[in-house]
């Protein structure tokens, strides 16, 4: 069955459903974007999305295309003409179609287009009770990797590096210390405490992190928001990631090296439970 997706205020089967050659997007990545999960027909965390989707067009000078109530509207009835239970929205905001030029257009209406991925039992993965293997690879993305751009190029030949050589993701490293995963934040556990990097222009600002990190201070978990190196990670009790798709993820592997005894750690267990349990309670 086809999809309906929604593009610059209309709903239209994927089929219909186009944007210009023109689209600084495709020209550029001159775009941002979101992805909130849908668990049980409603909508994680959706606030968090939209303030971060704000932040992201703020730095780029992009006007928003629609408010914020608007944007939940679009997501709910998305929701529900493509009768999603469990799965994901994407919506992606570029500045628009324009004449070809690297200099910001005057005036040209930015496009939004959102879909979604239906995904049965999205917090039942086999990944969650098995864990993941990462692998380490160099961080060579720009410097403004807090902005959500549609730059997704090295993030993508990160998969790849970690498929080809038998692992789940790729963890990026800069200066000897992680950065952040392709396309979820960080942790390590060592001792009980938890630790991941401290936000800055260096990483996505995970709207699951800062949920994550709330919820574990509130169970009275030790946290350090602190960059962390591949070796100390080797050496580490348990890690994990986070992201809207992927929830709370735990990492069993990493270049190689078994964490623990390989099995997901009860930390990253524990704060998959909390996370789950509390979002969907607040889901809308
Ligand atoms: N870092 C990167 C590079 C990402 O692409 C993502 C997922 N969009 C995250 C972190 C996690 O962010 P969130 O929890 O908001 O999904």
């Amino acid at each position: 069955m086809s999809r309906t997706v929604y593009v610059n205020g209309e709903y239209l089967p994927e089929e219909e459903a186009t944007v210009s050659v023109f689209d600084r997007g495709f020209l550029f990545a001159d775009g941002v974007y979101e992805v909130t999960s849908v668990l049980g027909g409603k909508l994680i965390d959706f606030a968090g999305h939209a303030a971060r989707l704000k932040r992201s067009l703020g730095e780029l000078e992009m006007a928003a295309p629609v408010d914020d109530d608007t944007l939940l509207d679009i997501h709910r009835e998305l929701v529900a003409r493509n009768d999603i239970e469990d799965g994901l929205v994407y919506l992606q905001v570029t500045r628009g179609a324009a004449d070809r030029d690297f200099a910001f257009p005057e005036g040209a209406a930015p496009t939004l287009v959102m879909f979604t991925q239906s995904k049965p039992g999205l917090a039942e993965s086999p990944a969650a009770a098995n864990g993941i293997k990462v692998i380490s690879i160099p961080d060579i993305r720009w410097g403004r990797r807090d902005i959500k751009t549609v730059q997704l190029l090295y993030p993508s030949m990160g998969k790849m590096m970690a498929k080809k050589a038998g692992a789940d993701d790729a963890w990026m490293t800069e200066d000897g210390h992680v950065t952040e995963g392709t396309s979820n934040n960080a942790y390590i556990v060592k001792g009980g405490k938890i630790i991941t990097r401290h936000l800055s222009n260096d990483i996505l600002h995970g709207i699951t992190r800062a949920a994550v990190l709330r919820f574990a201070r509130e169970a009275q978990m030790e946290v350090e928001e602190r960059a962390f190196t591949v070796e100390e990670a080797k050496a580490a009790d348990e890690a994990f990631v986070t992201s809207a798709s992927a929830f709370v993820m735990p990492v069993v592997e990493i270049d190689g090296v078994t964490l623990g005894d390989g099995a997901p750690g009860p930390v990253a267990r524990r704060l998959r439970e909390i996370y789950l349990d509390e979002s969907r309670k607040a889901a809308v």
